[in-house]
């Protein structure tokens, strides 16, 4: 900490005469020292509080304060100035408290020399300075270690929130693969029911028509055969019916695009609802079976619904896919309904599953309804 420009000096003295010994002492016209000279301890503080000052010549016997005491609210006041209390003689125990305190050095009033006061000045601004360097690379030190403990801190509870995030990620998928056997299991039903009704009706009547053959006369025979060739015909349509419904085989032989197609024909056939298909990039490319899948019943189950509940005659159907994803969207203008309350209704699994299927894949699926404008279904993919 070399350099050439003076020491500041502020000398607090209210006895004119100590104040100028020490005036003439320190020299001014040498430019090693620049002092300013004030009478009380209100003074003083002003002044520091102004302007920038090396060092203060402290008297401690001042007007408006006494003792250790003037000591004490001026280092409070300015705790990077240097002090050196000036004490009258005999005041030396005062003194060295004042050392203890953190003051740079003393002066006997009675004492000074001007080589005394000059070292004991440089000194003291020297100390102090190195004091305050340490003192800023402590504060340095102590705020790095602060900072970075912040970061830990904030490292620690965003591992803690990821970790969190990824249990109830977890949890979730546990709660639909569970939904999802739930839902398997009420298709077998479903399959099983119609087994039973409506294939086993038919097979048993055309069990009896088969068993009333034998006792009839011959020329009833036709009409009965006609008779058994009708059940026969219709036993076909149920089962194929059924097969469809289960699976359709193009959508696992052509793909996603000739599936859905074919189940528009099929569904205009059934309800009468024409359905409008634009598509980007799923022609020519098989996605995998699991997106295949999902799309299609995703779709299939919106036109049961729209079918159902929409009373509509058209329905728009987009497929987009690029590389990243598969965004599908399906809307009407119909009746529209209050998504919110039929979910938490219970009312509608078919909205519900609807939206695991998508999760359960990674992606999202969102129904926007609004009571006589409509219903619009997004659903993104994410495609590997
Ligand atoms: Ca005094």
């Amino acid at each position: 900490m070399q350099d050439n420009r003076p020491i500041k000096v502020l000398l607090v003295e209210d006895d004119s005469a100590s104040a100028e010994i020490v005036n003439a002492l320190l020299d001014q016209d040498s430019g090693i020292f620049e002092v300013e000279w004030v009478m009380s301890l209100k003074d003083g503080l002003s002044k520091l509080a102004a302007n920038f000052f090396d060092l203060v010549l402290l008297d401690f016997g001042l007007p408006d304060s006494d003792g250790l005491d003037t000591f004490l609210r001026l280092q409070k006041h300015s705790p990077a100035v240097a002090i050196i209390p000036l004490t009258a003689t005999g005041d030396e125990s005062l003194a060295l408290k004042a050392i203890q305190l953190g003051a740079q050095d003393y002066l006997f009033k009675g004492a000074i020399s001007r080589q005394l006061l000059t070292k004991a000045m440089r000194y003291a601004v020297e100390r102090k300075r190195g004091e305050e360097a340490l003192r800023r690379a402590h504060d340095e030190l102590e705020r790095r270690v602060m900072e970075r403990t912040a970061e830990l801190s904030a490292t620690n509870s965003q591992l803690k929130e990821q970790i969190a995030e990824r249990r109830r990620a977890e949890e979730e998928l546990r709660r639909l693969s569970h939904r999802l056997v739930e839902v398997q299991e009420s298709e077998r039903r479903n399959i099983a029911r119609e087994l039973h009704d409506e294939i086993g009706q038919l097979l048993t009547g055309l069990k009896l028509v088969i068993e009333m053959v034998s006792r009839l006369p011959a020329e009833e025979l036709v009409e009965h055969c006609h008779k058994a060739q009708v059940l026969v015909n219709e036993l076909m349509g149920h089962v194929r019916d059924l097969s469809l419904d289960l699976r359709p085989a193009m959508l696992d032989d052509l793909g996603l695009l000739h599936a859905l197609l074919w189940h528009f024909e099929r569904y205009k056939s059934q309800t009468g609802v024409t359905v409008t298909l634009t598509h980007t990039g799923i022609e020519n490319q098989r996605l995998t079976p699991e997106i295949e899948t999902a799309v299609y019943r995703i779709v299939q189950e919106a036109l049961t619904n729209a079918a159902r509940h929409a009373g509509v005659t058209k329905i728009r159907v987009n497929a987009y896919a690029d590389a990243e994803s598969l965004n599908l969207q399906i809307a009407d203008d119909g009746k529209g309904f209050d998504v919110q309350a039929s979910l938490a209704a219970g009312q509608s699994s078919g909205l519900a599953g609807m939206r695991e299927r998508a999760q359960l894949l990674g992606g999202l699926l969102m129904i926007d309804s609004v009571v006589g404008k409509g219903t619009v279904i997004n659903a993104t993919l994410p495609l590997e």
